[in-house]
């Protein structure tokens, strides 16, 4: 291989797979703490591999590289840097996930990218479109024949794209099918960029708006999904602005914190879906994790620090959070931010046991939060023929 590369035996003996950058699927809490502070470094991820090896014999994820990395693997191989912009182009200005089509490449470099750098790691099992023609739902395969899903939203000239971060979910939300389904890994970097780039693909256009709403935390998934947004937001690759781009988190403290630190400068929403840690730890379990007054401060800092605006995430769920006096504290919880609330009528999961509230009901808590001068959405439920709620597809599937 790399002979026909024609590098030399020095370069070849500089080139080591075991250095490959390889993402875990199932790290630990304290493993990803552990590798906080090496993750500040980029520069160093190809030079010192903190991650087992444990991902397709030490191949690359492509979609997982950073620009610089890609340049510095085709020059440990002979190629002039050109070929890193050529490479770009076809991945993320056209949507080409087989090195075979990408005929301006030397046939040797297209062999041994091949071999050394997964592309196309996604297999589109299913989409599905709702009634109305404004929701598509993608089934994506893994390697490792797990599913996830993305929802691709239509609303006027807006393309949003709904992406999983993480196969199931640790945070397990009493209303949401990947909850149900618990933590079962996380995603490579690749595999969330590719969520995207094949949705362009299948689109023949780009998508205008991210959101990490999908199936999984992505603040659980740190260094992955730190990783994909680099990716996403850098000009040579994906060139995603930031302000186009929402995390969504259910608040895991101390990474909304080095999200922060991070400055990528993305928007941040907060799922809290009660106004009080009582009624919250009901609705998500994973908020025991945190003193509620500590979520809260750590999203109002992220907001202030990056001068964006913050987005509450809340639905409604009959009988549980929505009545009037549950907007009247949250109201006041809010008073005064700089801030939005997203109200999202609960969409029936199957085997679930909650209930939508009543049309009256949801008017009568945002009204609330309106007179008292809260910046209210309402997000209608699209796509609920499909299923569009995050994972209740791929719950099916893997189950
Ligand atoms: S709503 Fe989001 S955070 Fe909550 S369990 Fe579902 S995927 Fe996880």
């Amino acid at each position: 291989m790399f002979q026909n590369l024609g590098i030399s035996q020095s370069q070849r003996s500089r080139f080591n797979p075991i250095e490959a950058v390889s993402y875990p699927r199932d790290r630990s809490d304290a493993d990803r703490v552990k590798d906080r502070d090496a993750d500040e470094g980029e520069n160093q991820v190809l030079k010192h591999d903190r991650y087992d090896a444990r991902i397709g014999d030490n191949m690359r994820e492509f979609c997982g590289l950073l620009a610089k990395e890609v340049r510095a693997l085709l020059e440990e191989v002979g190629e002039k840097e050109f070929r890193a912009k050529q490479l770009f182009d076809w991945v993320y200005q056209k949507g080409v996930t087989r090195y075979d089509e990408m005929l301006n490449l030397p046939q040797s470099l297209r062999v041994f990218l091949k071999e050394k750098v997964q592309l196309g790691l996604l297999t589109l099992e299913k989409v599905e479109d709702s009634e109305d023609g404004e929701t598509r739902k993608f089934l994506w395969r893994l390697p490792d024949n797990r599913f996830v899903e993305s929802v691709l939203i239509l609303s006027g000239e807006r393309k949003t794209v709904c992406v999983s971060s993480q196969v199931g979910c640790p945070a397990r939300c009493a209303f949401c099918a990947s909850g149900k389904e618990g933590m079962i890994r996380n995603l490579t970097p690749a595999e969330i960029v590719e969520q995207v780039v094949l949705i362009n693909q299948t689109l023949n256009e780009r998508v205008s708006h991210l959101v990490f709403m999908g199936m999984g935390e992505p603040l659980e998934n740190y260094s992955s999904v730190v990783r994909a947004l680099k990716i996403l937001i850098d000009p040579h690759l994906m060139g995603f602005s930031p302000r186009k781009i929402t995390v969504s988190t259910v608040g895991v403290v101390p990474n909304i914190k080095r999200l922060m630190e991070e400055d990528l400068k993305v928007n941040l929403a907060l799922s809290l879906h009660a106004p009080n840690q009582h009624i919250r730890k009901k609705v998500v379990p994973y908020a025991r994790k945190f003193p509620f007054e500590d979520v809260l401060k750590s999203a109002q800092e992220y907001a202030k620090f990056t001068k964006r605006d913050l987005t509450y995430e809340y639905v409604l769920l009959d009988g549980i959070n929505d009545r009037e006096e549950n907007a009247e504290e949250l109201a006041s919880l809010l008073k005064g931010q700089q801030c939005s609330v997203n109200l999202i009528p609960y969409n029936p999961v199957m085997g679930l046991n909650l209930k939508r509230p009543s049309k009256e009901k949801i008017e009568t808590f945002q009204e609330i939060l309106s007179k008292r001068g809260i910046r209210t959405t309402r997000r209608y439920t699209k796509g609920k023929d499909i299923a569009a709620a995050c994972g209740q597809l791929a719950l099916k599937k893997n189950l």
